[in-house]
């Protein structure tokens, strides 16, 4: 039945770890108060086993305390790691080989095999009844190491130029450990080597390890190591910008940090309710409060929002939210309610959105004088290559579209023609029916060649009263017949130049110029090659005039 006993004790060990490890504490207290158990074991099992007078459990208690001092080293080990801001090095991939030495320490000292660790000899004298074999040394190695590790890695971090707060902590573990290790040599000189001399017991590592924890516990609570986190954590949200209010799970305050207790006098244990903060702060409608609040209360899980728009000071835009604070099982035990002023950030927007309509307006402008631009450059472009009076095209535009296409048409060998006409008679015309007449007289003239020629064939004023039309793929033929087709138009064109006043019309005299056939020469010099050809034109249009006028006279480029 003994072993209920201890079976209890270990239920109770097991209670204690599941709860220290689901505890919200940091990992530097959860290193300590293991390196902590670990200095326990040995002076209890220690005294237990000194108790025993039964063989087998003196061994068994023996055991159990060289276990825990096998484990001493590596636990220093872990917490001057971590002490020293260096959690790193024992990540958990890297633990396990970390911390083998150890561990085979502990196996070597339950296993026990052919009692190369310890051997109880009972027929000595008590005191020198345990007799330690090489394993036994192996694990003093082990320590030894550790510690060795251990001393080196503080040492590295004090040359390092480390914070004063730091240095302390470094100084306050090595002290710790020089104590441990001064009481265990005295313990192995005592109780080992001069045994025979003193000839008693003498507990020095237990004291050892009860002035080390001693003292680490006294440095610890001077320096505040495990209070940092938790100023820290208080220290963030007091210098936060927005409120926050902790409640658990029956509204009650847990915490309000301290720009939200300028706003309101909340008090900790007090129940908060829409009503307590609609009294503190004007201009907040309870109803509108309480509203959220039961939204909350029937969405326990879920982020909640919603916006105020408060008269304080001045006019406010405070943002409420209410997050839930989840146990490790996702249940709810509390929530979190934070302020936020966005009164700026709001104004800013607005002032941004005005920005973008006035924005919108003057782009908007921009797009219809932009339009206009365009409309007015159309027509200038218009202008500068139209006759103001007939509305064809200038001499300019003609020159400049022929230099293209004749270049074109020379290399892919397309033939056109070009016509050179000129009004019969027409300084008759002006001197009989006036210049107004004239003009009337040329107008409707264009419109009819207009109306006969291509949408591709264009019709230009070359000066005075003479018109070019240039012919694009038009060959001899196709050129005669668009020509006697333009005569006839003109011929039959009757114009009225006043009311009341009788009809008349004019003929005209053209000279028609085909080109057929190319030379690579007339590649080299393409203004040349044009002006031979208005020549010519011109040449033609003169024959015509001479031999009567109201005909045409044909040439083609020889
Ligand atoms: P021809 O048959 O030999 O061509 O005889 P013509 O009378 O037409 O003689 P010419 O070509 O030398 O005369 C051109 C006249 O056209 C002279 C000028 O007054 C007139 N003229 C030139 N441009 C205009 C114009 O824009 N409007 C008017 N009304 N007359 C113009
Ligand atoms: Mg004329
Ligand atoms: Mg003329």
């Amino acid at each position: 039945m003994i072993w209920l006993d201890l079976s209890m004790f270990l239920v109770l060990l097991g209670l204690f770890f599941y709860v220290f490890a689901s505890s919200s504490i940091t990992v530097l207290h959860r290193i300590y108060l293991l390196l902590h158990i670990v200095f326990m074991v040995w002076p209890l099992c220690q005294f237990i086993s000194q108790t025993s007078s039964t063989a087998s459990y003196k061994m068994l208690y023996l055991t159990a305390s060289y276990a825990g001092l096998s484990l001493l080293g590596v636990g220093w080990f872990v917490f001057i790691v971590f002490l020293t801001g260096q959690s790193y090095v024992v990540r958990k991939s890297r633990l396990f080989i970390l911390s083998t030495p150890a561990i085979l320490s502990v196996l070597a000292v339950v296993v026990n095999p052919n009692g190369l660790f310890l051997q109880i000899n009972e027929r000595l004298d008590p005191l020198k009844q345990l007799q330690h074999g090489p394993l036994y040394w192996l694990m003093i190695g082990q320590l030894i190491l550790y510690l060795a590790v251990s001393v080196t890695i503080m040492v590295n971090k004090l040359m390092s130029d480390e914070s004063e707060r730091q240095r302390t902590l470094i100084k306050t573990a090595m002290n710790g450990m020089a104590t441990l290790l001064l009481f265990s040599l005295a313990d192995l000189t005592v109780n080992v080597f001069l045994i025979d001399y003193i000839a008693r017991y003498v507990p020095l590592i237990s004291a050892g390890m009860a002035f080390s924890a001693v003292y680490l516990a006294h440095a610890i609570s001077r320096n505040k190591v495990f209070d940092i986190i938790q100023s820290v954590q208080r220290d963030v949200m007091n210098t936060m910008s927005m409120g926050v209010i902790v409640l658990d799970e029956h509204d009650t305050i847990i915490e309000v940090n301290k720009i939200m207790k300028k706003m309101i006098r909340l008090r900790i244990g007090d129940k908060f309710s829409a009503a307590v903060m609609a009294a503190h702060i004007k201009g907040l409608s309870p109803k509108e409060l309480e509203e959220f609040l039961d939204e909350q209360r029937k969405r326990p899980l879920d982020r909640l929002e919603f916006e105020l728009e408060l008269e304080l000071d001045k006019y406010r835009h405070v943002i409420v939210q209410s997050a839930p604070i989840l146990n490790a099982k996702k249940q709810p035990v509390g929530r979190v309610l934070t302020f936020q002023d966005v009164t700026e950030l709001r104004l800013l927007v607005e002032e941004t959105n005005r920005q973008n309509v006035q924005l919108q307006d003057r782009y908007r402008d921009l797009l219809i004088m932009q339009d206009e631009l365009f409309q007015a450059n159309k027509k200038l472009e218009t202008m500068a290559i139209t006759d103001g009076l007939t509305g064809c095209y200038n001499r300019r535009y003609l020159l400049q579209q022929l230099e293209q296409e004749v270049v074109t048409n020379i290399r892919y060998r397309i033939p056109f023609s070009i016509f050179l006409f000129d009004l019969d008679y027409f300084k008759a015309v002006n001197d009989k029916f006036g210049h107004l007449a004239g003009d009337e007289v040329l107008c409707s003239t264009v419109d009819a060649v207009r109306s006969t020629l291509r949408m591709t064939d264009v019709l230009a004023r070359y000066g005075g009263e003479e018109f070019t039309v240039y012919l694009p793929q038009t060959n001899r033929e196709q050129a005669e017949w668009m020509a006697e087709r333009v005569m006839e138009a003109v011929e039959s064109n009757k114009v009225r130049t006043a009311p009341g006043e009788n009809e008349l019309s004019v003929t005209i005299s053209m000279g028609v110029i085909t080109i057929e056939r190319f030379e690579p020469s007339d590649l080299e010099d393409p203004k040349a090659f044009l002006r031979e050809l208005l020549a010519q034109a011109d040449a033609a249009l003169y024959e015509a005039k001479y031999s009567g006028r109201n005909r045409m006279v044909k040439r083609k480029l020889a």
